[in-house]
């Protein structure tokens, strides 16, 4: 297999697809912009926005800023595109977000804060002030750690650190934000030999809804730092930087093979025992995709120990699984190569085309749900998902699932050492479809009421909770599926640290 055909099997370029555009493409689909100005009714006066202006060293966007509102005002979920803030202010540094957020306060504004804007449920937009840390996004190295401004995003953070030999492990789309990623745990390849991305954090600065600058790690405020590694972002305060423990970077191995889809049951039943049979250096996915016409089942694998280590392992499990795959691939590369695909030449086209100049990465419009599995599922359970896969292709409703691998490192936390409570999950599962760019409101909504069935149908082998960097609007009981018996102490560390509930969001936690 040649580099560019390796490319199109890495990581990165399989979730770019996920991600709703290819850094490929020539130009992204932009959609949603209009270069007129918006129906927003200002609640306050021309003067009191100019004086919040001048006194910021980042930018204030207004709706009547016409060459910058129309795609600053946009997340990466198009069906938050109706939502037009009042105000997005671009803060350069702490002193940004300290005057920004005591303006919302002095005007009883809603605020929320913003990094890459991949809150499934639009939770980085407001009709009030969005705060946007994306300037403040400095990357800074030392021997064991990195300092990663808030507003950085994946892609700039993988870039930096593997010229540098080192990483963190990140996510795989790599137009989401590591305030998002982080705050709300942060699944990727390499999960299993490091752990979740919040995981590896040393200490958070974040302005605090008092609007105070505070450091927490271990030692100080070491009850917020609990509730910022899992407690989901938006809850606690507006983060600006984050220090995180860095890895040294090594090849990375990735296979990969494609079975029929009938097959599902038989590639389920031996995939799923991997946890138990796999070294902590290996991760993998089971996925079944039916997002276009031919249906099929993908199983892929990443081990950052060598391809003569984990070989064998792969060859047990293809030879567990009593049928034959179309493809089965080996491919062993650069740490950088595989997490960066076809951006590791240059990060810049893989960003949003609406946030970032060069950026070619386009928004999407989709719909998703998650489930955690703590135990194996039993062939009835198999043979229902399988069933209801069927039935969704039969109807129409087309999409995929994303289960991963989890354990390893992951599980190596207790389930209350940090505010991401899922740490005695097998397997995670995302209910994933993505949707014409233009699908309007009403069929994103479909989209998500059908998602969303998935865990109502395989609730009797699930966990009941579900990943808070995957909202779901239609969840029962959201709280308690996000953070389960963490959600207590995350109330009262909220009473502590945001007693008036400033940071209000959809499905964000309350004072206790
Ligand atoms: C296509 C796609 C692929 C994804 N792939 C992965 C993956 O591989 N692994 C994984 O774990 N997750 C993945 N996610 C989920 C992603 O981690 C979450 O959606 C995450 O919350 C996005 O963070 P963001 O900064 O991009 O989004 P934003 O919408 O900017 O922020 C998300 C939340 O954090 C808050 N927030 C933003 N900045 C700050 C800040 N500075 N301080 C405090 N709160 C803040 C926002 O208010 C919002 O509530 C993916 C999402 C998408 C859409």
């Amino acid at each position: 297999m040649d580099r560019r055909q390796f490319m199109g099997f890495s990581a990165a370029s399989f979730f770019l697809t996920a991600c709703g555009g290819s850094s490929n493409s020539k130009q992204a689909p932009v959609i949603g912009i209009q270069p007129v100005t918006p129906p927003v009714e200002s609640v306050l006066t021309k003067s009191q926005w100019e004086e919040l202006k001048s006194s910021l060293d980042g930018q204030l966007i207004l709706p009547t800023d016409n060459s910058t509102y129309p795609t600053a005002r946009l997340v990466f979920n198009t069906r938050y595109d109706h939502i037009y803030p009042q105000a997005i202010a671009r803060c350069a540094n702490e002193q940004d977000v300290i005057t920004a957020l005591s303006f919302t306060k002095q005007h009883s504004m809603h605020v929320t804060s913003r990094c890459g804007s991949h809150s499934y449920i639009g939770n980085s937009t407001t009709q009030g002030l969005v705060i946007d840390v994306t300037p403040m996004d400095s990357i800074s190295i030392t021997a064991n750690t990195a300092t990663i401004g808030a507003g950085a995003r994946l892609a700039d953070v993988c870039d930096k650190l593997t010229e540098n030999n080192v990483a963190v492990a990140l996510g795989s789309c790599l137009s989401v934000g590591i305030a998002g990623l982080t705050l709300g745990g942060g699944f990727g390849v390499v999960g299993r030999a490091y752990g979740l991305t919040c995981d590896s954090l040393v200490a958070v600065d974040i302005i605090s809804a008092q609007g105070e600058k505070l450091t927490c790690d271990k030692n100080q405020h070491s009850d917020l730092f609990w509730a910022l590694r899992g407690g989901g972002g938006g809850n606690f305060g507006v983060v600006t930087s984050f220090t995180f423990k860095t890895h040294a970077t090594s090849d990375i191995t990735v296979f990969e093979a494609n079975f029929s889809f009938a097959d599902f049951e038989k590639v389920m039943a031996s995939w799923q025992a991997l946890p138990d049979l796999w070294p902590d250096e290996m991760w993998g996915q089971f996925l079944p995709d039916w997002s276009n016409a031919t249906s099929r089942v993908n199983v892929r694998a990443f081990c950052v120990n060598s391809a003569t280590d984990a070989t064998p392992y792969w060859q047990d499990f293809m030879h567990s699984i009593d049928a034959t795959p179309s493809s089965n691939t080996v491919t062993t590369a650069p740490y950088r190569d595989v997490m960066l695909g076809t951006c590791s030449a240059s990060a810049t086209a893989c960003h949003l085309a609406t946030q970032f100049e060069g950026g070619r990465m386009s928004r999407s419009a989709f719909a998703a749900s998650s489930d955690f599995f703590d135990k194996e599922i039993p062939p009835a359970g198999i043979n229902t998902l399988k069933e209801y896969i069927e039935k969704s292709i039969l109807e129409g409703n087309r999409g995929m699932i994303i289960f991963n691998l989890m354990g390893g490192k992951i599980s190596q936390f207790e389930p209350n050492e940090t505010a991401f409570v899922h740490r005695n999950a097998r397997v995670s599962a995302e209910y994933y479809t993505a949707l014409p760019l233009s699908a309007s409101d009403n069929t994103i909504d479909a989209a998500q009421k059908w998602e969303n069935s998935f865990r109502q149908i395989m609730s009797p082998w699930s966990s009941g909770g579900a990943y808070v960097n995957y909202l779901d609007p239609l969840i029962n009981d959201p709280q308690s599926a996000y953070f389960g018996e963490n959600l207590l102490k995350l109330k009262q560390v909220k009473l502590q640290y945001d007693p008036n509930w400033l940071f209000k969001s959809s499905q964000g936690i309350a004072p206790a």
